[in-house]
């Protein structure tokens, strides 16, 4: 267990498209593990490999508020999507800002699991955001060509603010 540094906007590894797992190695078992822990660490509700530089089909996201979590995602594919959101939306890689992005409200993802056994997961509202924006990573998209108007800056307390369910 470790954390991993995160690579921000204009690391070009955050720009590339990254490789399908074949199988899970105990180097894959690690990242997976590095990149859980250095989302907690950072209060994210999402990482991508890319975002710690690693261009592997590999994303994890923990909003929360819903079970299973940590959803850990290998080689995901968003099957069907519907709705429409618009909120605020920020990045690990893109420190300090958020700006408004529209994405579906819900979406239906299929990825394998560290046993590379096929699940399914669906979201709704932060998950559907959340599931969108690392699958993007995945294929070099920043969440930051979405935003309508202009980034804006946040402040982060010292202190997280996160709403525990336990
Ligand atoms: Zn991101």
């Amino acid at each position: 267990m470790a954390l991993r540094t995160i690579r921000t906007e204009g690391d070009p590894v955050l720009t590339k498209v990254c490789r399908p797992v074949a199988e899970i190695t105990p180097r894959i078992r690690t990242l997976v593990e590095d990149m859980l822990d250095t989302m907690y660490d950072a209060c994210g509700v999402g990482l991508a490999a890319p975002q710690v530089g690693i261009l592997k089909r590999i994303a994890v996201v923990d909003v929360g508020t819903e079970e299973p979590e940590p959803v850990i995602l290998i080689n995901p594919e968003i099957l069907e999507s519907s709705g429409e959101q618009t909120g605020d939306e920020g990045c690990l890689s893109v420190p300090g800002k958020a700006g408004t992005v529209t994405r579906p409200n819900y979406v239906k993802v299929k990825a394998f699991d560290l046993d590379m056994k096929e699940m399914i997961y669906e979201g709704e509202g932060l998950k559907a955001r959340a599931f969108c924006h690392e699958i993007e990573h995945l294929d070099g998209k920043l969440y930051t060509r979405l935003v309508e108007g202009e980034l804006h800056d946040v402040s982060y307390e010292e202190e997280p603010e996160d709403t525990e369910g336990d």
